[in-house]
């Protein structure tokens, strides 16, 4: 027998989620996000409970190349575009759309032949100052692409900085006013956008995170009202139990001492599975349909929760890290992160399985 810990994948979540984003968005089209292997998910298992999407956004040529050896015949965006010269005859021979940001990637374009017309995503840099054209160029970058022949379709593109705040001036619409002017198809909005910006939908999103069921602000309360659904579940077992005294303490460092007499279990998951290391005592677990709480360290293979309350809990006992009944986003809070982290950090180690 395996080890007891797996992380299940709740196929039917996705056709749910896809649904409950389409209902926010109105006639907008939807990029669904398939970067770091569909979220830590596993592209390849996932993608045809998405298939209702009008398009897949990935990170990397195999990710796309993927894509298309499954089968997926419609677009595909490269999210940051090509890496180097050579990447775009890939581009060429997969039918894929590419971003551009970059002066250097416009003098690859120019120099290379293509078989077939090429869809751009032209990138502004709208303020988070990691990618894209500035305000000033932005405008002569789009003329310039306009001009050349090779180019099939252009789509005006930026990524916000503060899109999980709901209102404040920090939120940029204003750098993105550029856009009206161009009178171009645009995409701007991510799944915070998507759900707190309807002003930013315009023709595409690019929605991730909302699609596995966790919160664009890292806080689930914040996406609590939306019915979005878990997609991934991490479950492991008990695999020890121990009664504690007042005074001893528990794993690595002692960072736990207890002041009342516990009983404790020791859980088959640890950081080496992607359970976070920091994770301090107190973060939400479940057990056994109840609520428990980590105590001390969490250890490369094994982390301990306290079961004074849950009188059944026993060897073999079922313990949910996050997922349908423990939203990973309460885990990643107790923890210093977001859900994306959490999910993105499944180790390999750890035996995936689908349903649905
Ligand atoms: C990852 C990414 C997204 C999706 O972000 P979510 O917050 O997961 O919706 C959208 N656009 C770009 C450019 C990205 O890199």
């Amino acid at each position: 027998m395996p080890r007891p810990i797996s992380a299940v994948i709740h196929l039917q979540n996705f056709r749910h989620n896809l649904s409950i984003v389409r209902k926010q968005i109105g006639q907008a089209k939807i990029w669904a996000v398939m970067k770091a292997d569909g979220y830590g998910h596993g592209i390849k298992s996932i993608w045809r409970a998405l298939s209702d999407t009008d398009g897949f956004a990935v990170l990397d040529l195999n990710e796309a190349i993927l894509l298309r050896q499954e089968g997926w015949k419609g677009p595909i965006l490269l999210l940051e575009g090509f890496f180097h010269s050579e990447d775009l005859l890939i581009i060429d021979q997969y039918n894929l759309a590419t971003s551009v940001h970059s002066e250097w990637q416009l003098a690859v374009i120019e120099n290379t032949t293509l078989n077939n017309p090429l869809a751009l995503y032209i990138k502004l840099n709208s303020g988070m100052n990691r990618l894209g054209f500035s305000t000033d160029e932005y405008e002569s970058v789009v003329r310039r692409l306009q001009g050349m022949h090779k180019i099939s379709a252009i789509t005006l593109m930026s990524h916000f900085a503060n899109s999980d705040l709901k209102t404040g001036t920090q939120v940029p619409h204003q750098q993105i006013k550029q856009f009206d002017s161009l009178s171009l198809p645009t995409c701007i909005a991510n799944s915070g956008a998507a759900l707190w910006h309807s002003d930013t939908h315009y023709d595409w999103i690019r929605t991730g995170i909302v699609l596995y069921g966790a919160s664009p602000s890292g806080k689930w309360k914040d996406i609590a009202h939306y019915n979005l659904k878990a997609t991934m579940t991490l479950r492991s077992e008990i695999i020890a139990i121990h009664h504690i005294k007042p005074g001893q303490s528990i794993g690595y460092g002692s960072k736990f001492t207890a002041v009342k007499p516990m009983r404790i279990a020791t859980v088959a998951c640890g950081y080496a599975d992607g359970y976070p290391r920091h994770a301090p005592t107190g973060t939400p677990v479940w057990c056994n349909g109840l609520k428990s709480t980590l105590l001390g360290a969490v250890s490369m293979d094994m982390l301990t929760i306290d079961i004074t309350e849950c009188a059944n809990a026993k060897i073999g006992t079922n313990v949910e890290l996050w997922g349908e009944n423990l939203p990973i986003d309460d885990v990643a809070q107790a923890s210093g992160t977001i859900g994306y982290e959490l999910m993105c950090a499944l180790a390999k180690r750890v035996p995936i399985s689908y349903s649905g």
